[in-house]
């Protein structure tokens, strides 16, 4: 007998997670960030309050993910190409297990945990993109995603998984390897402060013989006065301690770096404090996301009050240079963000030189040619992110696209930097 449809729930995902874990299976082991005070970033601060799960929920939240996979696999989805579109046939099976749970008079959809009012208009767009509660058509294509790659993959959210005792780290992980047999690797994200300040030497280790693989810390600056400015609540010397100390422990350690945070005042300390940091601590990899000024954010209030000026694009690519030709230590530098203006990205050191020249082919264009490249380059990275251009966008660039490209000919550089602004509001850290 097959599963009966009204049995199977939605399970709360995350939103917010590691590009590189853009198709892993994952799960909310806490809610949002317990600190969620640093003045860039946009992600919890609306929605439900910092909340630890209970080990139940989490369980029951597996078992729920395993039940979507199981049924799916009962339909062949995702399992054998029909030559049609999987993610169309499981929306299908989600939209029947939704009609079959409201005729048993069972909630299958999930409940929002936000409503459009709540929203900041000028958020809108990040927010269609951020699910906080469970979502069934959601649930069936996280899955779906997950299956299509191969299935080995896991990332445990929100914002800091290191504050898990590790004993519930490894009854979660025991449970998803026990469900979900082909997962090898186990990520979260993690604050250098908690590492640092609230885990000992023990716990990290007792976090990597518990199944954990690599922690993604968001470091953004090395710089004191940048991260001050930010209010990220943490010093260069505690970013150190706690990266050193993960990965002494054995866990494998992403540095996410933010250039553009400093501003114009602090750019050049932003860039070499942060290539001197990285050096120090040597990352299994360096991650550029170049910093967008969220709309309602603590650092939008002060760019308002003239207490931020934005650094430029060229100011920016510079600070990318000097970290390109100061991070004296070997590791890889990833540009695996949207929000990066150029695709700098290789081995440090083998790769430098040819960094560099990509770099330098940006800063020899004239002011017109930065402009073009740069709308050029923020509609492929669009694309890239959401296989299309949204209305707004198409107003402004449409009638520059030609069958054999894109022709600014006849466009101002006014329209050029409408274009860009346009785009660079809608691409996600
Ligand atoms: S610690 Fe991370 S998630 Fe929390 S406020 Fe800072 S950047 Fe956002």
């Amino acid at each position: 007998m097959g599963i009966e449809l009204q049995r199977v729930k939605p399970f709360e995902i995350c939103s917010i997670r590691p590009p590189t874990e853009n198709s892993s299976l994952t799960f909310r082991l806490t809610r949002n960030c317990y600190w969620n005070r640093c003045a860039f970033c946009p992600v919890y601060k609306y929605g439900a309050r910092f909340s630890r799960r209970d080990i139940g929920e989490v369980l029951e939240d597996i078992r729920r993910a395993k039940l979507i996979d199981d049924l799916m696999f009962e339909h062949s989805i995702g399992v054998v190409s029909h030559g049609g579109d999987e993610f169309a046939r499981a929306d299908e099976l989600a939209a029947a297990v939704e009609r079959a749970c409201r005729e048993a008079g069972e909630d299958g959809a999930g409940r929002p945990e936000m409503t459009s009012a709540d929203i900041d208009p000028r958020l809108a767009w990040f927010h269609s993109w951020f699910k906080d509660s469970p979502d069934m058509t959601h649930a069936f294509r996280h899955v779906l995603s997950w299956r299509i790659v191969g299935g080995r993959t896991c990332f445990f959210g929100d914002a800091d998984s290191l504050i898990l005792n590790p004993d519930f780290l490894r009854r979660v992980i025991d449970h998803v390897k026990l469900s979900f047999p082909s997962v090898q690797r186990f990520t979260v994200y993690g604050r250098t402060a908690t590492a640092a300040g609230k885990r000992s030497t023990a716990d990290l280790e007792a976090f990597r013989e518990a199944g954990l693989d690599r922690v993604h810390f968001g470091l953004e600056s090395g710089c004191d006065a940048v991260l001050s400015l930010v209010n990220k609540g943490v010093s260069s010397q505690e970013h150190a301690e706690g990266f050193l100390k993960t990965r002494e422990a054995g866990l494998s350690c992403s540095a996410y770096v933010m250039p553009g945070l400093g501003g114009k005042s602090l750019s050049e300390e932003h860039a070499a404090d942060t290539a001197r940091l990285i050096t120090r601590i040597i990352p299994d990899f360096v991650r550029l996301r170049t910093l967008e000024i969220f709309p309602n954010t603590p650092l939008e209030e002060k760019a308002k009050a003239g207490e931020f000026i934005e650094a430029d694009e060229e100011q920016v690519v510079r600070e990318i240079r000097t970290l390109v030709e100061e991070i004296d230590c070997r590791t890889v530098l990833m540009s695996d963000s949207a929000t990066n203006l150029l695709d700098v990205q290789g081995r440090l050191p083998e790769d430098r030189k040819n960094m560099l020249a990509e770099i330098e082919r940006y800063l020899g264009l004239d002011a017109r040619g930065k402009l073009e490249f740069s709308l050029r380059s923020r509609i492929s990275s669009f694309y890239g992110q959401y296989g299309g251009l949204t209305a707004d966008i198409y107003r402004e660039v449409g009638p520059y696209l030609r069958q054999e490209g894109l022709d600014f000919t006849r466009a101002s550089d006014d329209d050029l930097r409408r274009g860009i602004v346009v785009i660079r509001e809608k691409l996600m850290p």
